[in-house]
């Protein structure tokens, strides 16, 4: 995944969490803010609002909610772009030829100097503002990220799933938006618990301790991409096959946790 910003490409992540959108839309920001939208080219099957009123509008800013990439303009009409794992966003002048086929465009907005090109993302929604924003607030969880984050809420949210394991309970974007892969396996090492254990099982200080390094680890990645750093600097376990742990120094297990089939990464001394 990468950003393109004239002939510089900058390498983000190959798995967007919500850091990783977060830091797509500050760089989106800086590099369109002001653009008046000339043209607008979608392929979506979640068009959902007349997007020719986009035409002849400014774009105000771009934001993330959880891994949800959203563009605003000065009407009533919002987009919502989620890239998974394929897609990509390249900005270029508007003059300037695309990088990449046309037949991978899923979105394409057409500013004065500029035009931003979504290639490959499987979610481009282009709906009414109001109504989209409405529908994520209630689909997501607190955003670690966001002015609203809230750990009482998220308190409620974690244990409202007494009998699941917490390892899969933290990737539901319902209970925390954005957590992903990365993060849910380096919060439960930081916090010393194992993704296997039932949420009915842990104390509250360890619940605790999770929301903690959920917003400070999002905090710590989401820093390390505004300075286009790599993110390895915050890996402690993930992806660190056949390594061994920092902290005791017995060999860090690999898995997949079961049943979402997700790449696991334990240090079973530490992590009880
Ligand atoms: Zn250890």
């Amino acid at each position: 995944m990468c950003f393109r910003f004239k002939s510089k490409i900058i390498a983000i992540s190959s798995v967007v969490e919500g850091p990783t959108a977060k830091a797509y839309a500050i760089e989106i920001c800086k590099k369109f803010s002001n653009e008046r939208i000339k043209g607008i080219f979608v392929r979506s099957r979640k068009v959902f609002a007349p997007v020719e009123e986009i035409v002849g509008r400014k774009f105000v800013k771009s934001d993330s909610i959880g891994k949800n990439i959203l563009f605003f303009f000065d009407c009533h009409i919002v987009i919502r772009v989620h890239l998974m794992m394929y897609g990509v966003i390249h900005v270029y002048k508007a003059d300037e030829p695309l990088l990449k086929p046309m037949d991978r465009v899923r979105l394409m907005l057409i500013g004065d100097s500029r035009k931003i090109v979504i290639y490959n993302a499987p979610i481009v929604e282009i709906g009414l503002r109001d109504q989209v924003l409405g529908r994520l607030k209630t689909e997501l969880g607190p955003d670690p990220l966001s002015d609203e984050w809230d750990e009482e809420r998220v308190y409620e949210n974690i244990t409202k799933f007494r009998e699941e394991k917490i390892g899969i309970v933290l990737l539901n974007q319902s209970v925390i938006a954005g957590i992903g892969n990365i993060l849910r396996n380096e919060i439960l090492f930081r916090v010393g618990v194992n993704p296997e254990r039932k949420v009915g099982d842990l104390s509250p200080e360890e619940i605790h301790k999770i929301i903690y390094y959920a917003k400070e680890l999002s905090r710590q990645y989401l820093e390390l991409k505004i300075q286009g750093k790599r993110i390895k600097d915050i890996l402690r376990v993930y992806n660190r096959f056949s390594s061994i742990c920092e902290i005791c120094g017995h060999p860090i297990k690999f898995y997949r946790q079961k049943p979402i089939n997700r790449k696991t990464f334990v240090c079973e001394n530490c992590q009880r």
